[in-house]
């Protein structure tokens, strides 16, 4: 018999899905906003040239193994990435009480976390609404329950600082709260400095227990210090807490799955336990990551050289991104698209949360090939200085 015929068909991911969408359509007018992937002004994927010189070199290295790496990963690179996350004069690291284990990529820094906490530290999950799809479905996976607090407020378009505080405020005392670290996916909506104060003391206040995710570092600003301020404020305030990185966005290692996860304890004895329970987590689950991005990675974060060539490009891809954000509002302008398109500037990172209804969506997806997320979601790594102007006037169409 079939033994699988009562299997049903599930639905596609709605963000990969997009993508699928988008490679199928013959159009010659289409146009790619739905997956957060960097392309140039020719709509072409961008290999940093950092990162293809660095690996050059690690192929030509005869001296460089393909053995197993530690289930924690390779040394050298979560030192660096600690130090990239954390400042080079963390307290906390000099403390010895940060744990970091390489791990695949963002989503794997999340899942190992999460299934740590539901072991050692099991409470209830608050995130932000909207959030990261994979959010729910990772929290999920570790057998923890989430709610959700207010961040968005749809009617001014910006950020419902009030509305987050007073939810997260009616939290348990010792809930974990999901933060973004920088341009928060999918608003582009990120609190102030003095607002990341005031939560600072609420959490203080309510002892609850900050996880920090981190996939836009550098992206947000351009400015990597500048984008690791949450963390770094939490962190100098004396907060025990988790730190989740990707080098995906920000190296363009997307498909090298490199990313780490960072855990902040009260004391040195406690990390080193913690760090041999987390073993115990990653073990069944893959063994230990592969080394490729965690070379490419540490070579770029621990040469000066290299380092700064890192630097220049991440700015100019950074400053495009920022440069399409003026042209679309300008083009809105122009044409007199009713509403206000200020938001388009103001929020911040890969991403633009355009206030499209569904039903505005669907126009831009079947009349024009312009494939989005529904809930009005628009990656800003889509638009080009040739395609703006398209955009621009389907978006009047579809809104008027
Ligand atoms: N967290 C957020 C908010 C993201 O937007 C992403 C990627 O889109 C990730 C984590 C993880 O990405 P990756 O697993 O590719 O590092």
């Amino acid at each position: 018999g079939n033994l699988f015929e009562q299997v049903q068909l599930a639905p596609p991911d709605p963000i990969l899905g997009t993508a699928l969408a988008y490679k199928a359509d013959t159009s010659k007018d289409k146009m790619n906003l739905g997956v957060g992937a960097y392309r140039d002004d020719n709509e072409k994927p961008y290999p940093f040239k950092v990162v293809r010189k660095v690996e050059s070199q690690i192929v030509n290295d005869h001296s460089i193994d393909k053995e197993y790496l530690p289930i924690d990963g390779l040394a050298q690179f979560n030192a660096a990435a600690q130090q990239l996350i954390f400042g080079k004069d963390s307290s906390a690291v000099k403390e010895g009480r940060v744990i970091t284990s390489q791990a695949i990529s963002g989503t794997g820094a999340l899942r190992i976390g999460f299934e740590f906490l539901a072991k050692f530290y099991n409470r209830e999950v608050l995130v932000s609404n909207p959030t990261w799809g994979n959010h729910h479905d990772i929290i999920k996976c570790s057998g923890l329950n989430f709610k959700q607090y207010r961040y968005y407020n749809p009617k001014n378009m910006s950020l419902d600082f009030n509305g987050m505080f007073t939810d997260i405020s009616m939290a348990k005392p010792g809930s974990i709260v999901l933060l973004h670290a920088c341009a928060h996916n999918p608003t582009g909506l990120d609190l102030t400095e003095d607002q990341w104060k005031r939560l600072a003391g609420l959490f203080k206040q309510n002892r609850l227990f900050p996880f920090f995710d981190s996939a836009y570092q550098g992206f947000a600003t351009g400015d990597l210090n500048r984008d690791a301020y949450s963390i770094r404020l939490f962190t100098e305030l004396g907060f025990q807490l988790i730190v989740t990185q990707s080098f995906a966005k920000n190296m363009g290692l997307y498909s090298d799955r490199i990313g780490a996860f960072h855990l902040v304890c009260a004391n040195k004895e406690t990390a080193a336990k913690c760090l041999s329970q987390l073993k115990l987590v990653i073990r069944p689950m893959y063994s230990n990551p592969p080394a490729h991005g965690a070379r490419i990675a540490t070579k770029i974060l621990t040469d000066p050289a290299l380092y700064n060539e890192w630097m220049e490009e991440l700015s100019m891809v950074s400053k495009r991104i920022i440069d399409m954000r003026t042209a679309l509002k300008n083009e809105l302008v122009r044409l007199e698209v009713p509403g206000n398109w200020n938001h388009i500037v103001t929020q911040i990172g890969m991403f633009s949360y355009t206030g499209l209804t569904p039903e505005q969506c669907d126009i831009l997806i079947n009349k024009y090939h312009i494939y989005l997320l529904k809930n009005g979601r628009i990656s800003m790594c889509g638009i080009t200085t040739k395609n703006v102007g398209y955009l621009a006037a389907a978006i009047k169409d579809a809104v008027v």
